[in-house]
């Protein structure tokens, strides 16, 4: 039994999946692979936790701190899909 529930669709059914997440502030980019999210089995939607998506928030603006002159910034991650 999940208590979660899908905002999109109602369903209750969930997989625990590995994504790639891309964060996005004024025009910067951070692509975050492996990020950690439950999808729902019937629409698909990802849900990330508060936790994880603020790590990348505070990663984001670190990368920021040291890199002000790149108007763009993105990682790219390595094609490691099976
Ligand atoms: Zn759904």
């Amino acid at each position: 039994m999940n208590e979660n529930k899908c905002n999109f669709c109602g369903s209750t059914e969930y997989e625990e999946r590995r994504t790639d997440y891309l964060y996005s502030y004024r025009g910067n980019y951070l692509l975050v692979p492996n990020t950690p999210a439950e999808v729902c089995l019937k629409c698909g939607m990802l849900y990330y936790e508060a936790n994880v998506l603020k790590e990348i928030e505070r990663r984001f603006f670190a990368i920021q701190k040291k890199q002000e002159q790149a108007e763009k910034y993105i990682e790219i991650p390595m094609m490691n899909y099976a």
